[in-house]
């Protein structure tokens, strides 16, 4: 089997060599036990904070070992009683072609029900945060105004998805005018900006005004930065700020002196009166019944459109991850592994 493994740490952006591709025996799953083999296996923008040794909500990786992930793949040996060869499963099988894993915390996957790789994303982690950040920490009502960036990823356009399908204008800021085009036909947004256009928050901003005539009542934060500076003076009193994530300072050497100092950011969540709520999706996992509930039957519709970015082979995780964090993908990134 193969599997990649953290070589070092990234100091700001990571490269090449920070993986190491490793050759081993295939696993033998133990007692309670089933021996996966992986077919598709999730990117996510998280994974870049695990390959620090800073703190953080979740344990890091260590130097030399497994990256870590959650994939979706076959069962080919099962030591574990109602989990036949055969069967489909999602779970945490980090980096790798196969992976012996507790049977207990693994999610069955119906092939018939829909393709595999929605559980990785818009049936998945992804998926659900985006719904998730938006019901309970937006709490968005018809007839108000959201703005999300990243808009065509897995978060972002299901954010935008719900928030339509709520009534609210929605307003998507992404990376060049293919995304923006995407953002608009494909996902329904009612207009979106292309952040490589302006060269500063305030130019940004006068674009944005224009766009959001009745001001922005949700801001669904995917990406802090240039977006987080243009956005907040626009805020509406009382308006909601659900933190997701602040891809733009993940890599820790681009915009971290942006044009907002702490007090003028503290300022407008003050005179906006302003709901700030940083959510972690893993605290959520028993309302991802409800999610399923509410936006299952909307896929199945078509009524949730889908956006896929598929690599080839294992050995090329890194480089897709690597152009992940600058936006190089567009839709929820993957690996195909088998
Ligand atoms: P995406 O697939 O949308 O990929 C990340 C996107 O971020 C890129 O494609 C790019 O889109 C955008 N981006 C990167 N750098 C910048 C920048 N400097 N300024 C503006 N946009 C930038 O990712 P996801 O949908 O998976 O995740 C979106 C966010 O949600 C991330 O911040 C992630 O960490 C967070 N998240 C948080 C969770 C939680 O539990 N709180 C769980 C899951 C995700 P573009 O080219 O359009 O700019």
């Amino acid at each position: 089997m193969k599997q990649i493994a953290l070589a070092s740490r990234p100091n700001g952006a990571p490269t090449p060599e920070n993986f190491r591709l490793e050759e081993l025996p295939i696993p033998t799953p133990g007692e309670g036990e089933v021996l996966v083999r992986v077919h598709y296996m999730s990117l996510d923008p998280y994974m870049r904070g695990r390959m620090d040794d800073s703190k953080s909500y979740a344990a890091n990786i260590p130097v030399d070992g497994k990256m870590e992930g959650g994939s979706v793949g076959e069962i080919i040996a099962s030591n574990a009683d109602g989990f036949e060869v055969g069967e489909f499963v999602m779970g945490g099988f980090g980096w790798a072609t196969h992976a012996a894993v507790p049977a207990t915390g693994l999610a069955k996957v119906d092939p018939k029900t829909a393709p595999i790789t929605y559980s990785l994303g818009v049936m998945g982690m992804p998926g659900f945060t985006g719904w998730l950040g938006l019901t309970e920490f937006g709490r968005p009502k018809s007839g108000e105004t959201l703005v999300v960036a990243a808009a065509t990823g897995p978060v972002g356009s299901m954010v935008g998805q719900v928030a339509k399908s709520m009534g609210l204008r929605v307003v998507g800021i992404a990376g060049g005018p293919d995304k923006c085009k995407m953002a608009v036909e494909q996902f329904g947004f009612d207009e979106c900006l292309d952040h490589y256009a302006y060269d500063t928050a305030s130019a940004l901003r006068k674009d944005l005004k224009a766009a959001c005539p009745k001001g922005i009542d949700i801001y669904f934060e995917n990406v802090g930065g240039k977006v987080l500076e243009a956005v907040l003076p626009l805020m509406n009193l009382h308006g909601r700020i659900p933190i997701c994530g602040m891809i733009a300072w993940y890599n820790g050497t681009s915009e971290v002196d942006n044009g907002l100092s702490g007090q003028q950011i503290w300022r407008h969540i003050l005179v906006s009166s302003l709901s700030v709520n940083g959510f972690i999706i893993s605290n959520f996992w028993n309302r991802l019944g409800d999610f399923h509930k509410a936006v299952g039957p909307m896929i199945a519709k078509g009524d949730i459109a889908v956006q896929e970015d598929i690599t080839e082979g294992l050995e090329n995780a890194p480089d897709a991850f690597i152009k992940l964090l600058t936006g190089g993908n567009t839709g929820k990134a993957m690996v195909k592994v088998i």
